[in-house]
């Protein structure tokens, strides 16, 4: 099986999701959010072509100082079957999935209607942050999200309650700008 990628996966990043990462930087996005910080992944010709077991074998001798890995892009919910692949791979090296994606979660369950490996993918996602970036609403006080419209979600919790459930500790805004607004505190 193959996919198509945007660059080689990145490790240890710590800015794509909780703790030290792999990111699967996934080439082709249909969303075309104006401000968009990665626009080169968006063509569905562009990028390179992997194949998928070399990239689960690469993994299996990689990630063990990574916390889990990042599905990125791009909009990794367009190649599912390769993904998901790689998102099972690494859920039985005991490792978490976290995933980016433009659609909404409601979207990606009426997707999965008519595509059944898209709900198996959201089962071996952990962490989804969902929607497209909107300008209007960019701040650089979110943990793990570019704009406020977008949500991080407990996928387990949502799929079992049939609603979309947050990660309480991401829903809330950073503080240290606003601390740092005030004369008490001294910031080193
Ligand atoms: S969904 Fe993400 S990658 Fe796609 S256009 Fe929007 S911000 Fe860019």
């Amino acid at each position: 099986m193959e996919i198509r990628l945007a660059s080689p996966i990145q490790y240890d990043s710590i800015v794509d999701g909780e703790g030290i990462r792999a990111v699967l930087w996934t080439q082709g996005c249909p969303h075309k959010c104006p401000g968009c910080h990665n626009p080169i992944t968006h063509d569905f010709d562009g990028g390179f072509i992997a194949d998928v077991e070399e990239l689960k074998n690469e993994l299996t001798n990689n990630m063990k100082y990574q916390d889990g890995i990042t599905l990125s892009g791009g909009d990794p919910f367009m190649q599912i079957s390769a993904v998901l692949e790689i998102a099972k791979h690494v859920k039985a090296l005991g490792k978490n999935v976290w995933a980016y994606t433009g659609f909404t979660f409601e979207k990606l369950i009426e997707i999965s209607e008519k595509h059944p490996n898209m709900l198996e993918l959201l089962n071996n996602v952990d962490v989804l942050v969902d929607g497209k970036f909107i300008e209007s609403e960019k701040s650089y006080d979110l943990y793990y999200k570019g704009s406020r419209n977008q949500r991080i979600i407990d996928v387990a919790k949502s799929l079992e309650n049939k609603e979309v459930v947050l990660v309480s500790k991401y829903a809330k805004e950073k503080t240290y700008n606003k601390l740092a607004e005030k004369k008490d505190y001294i910031f080193v």
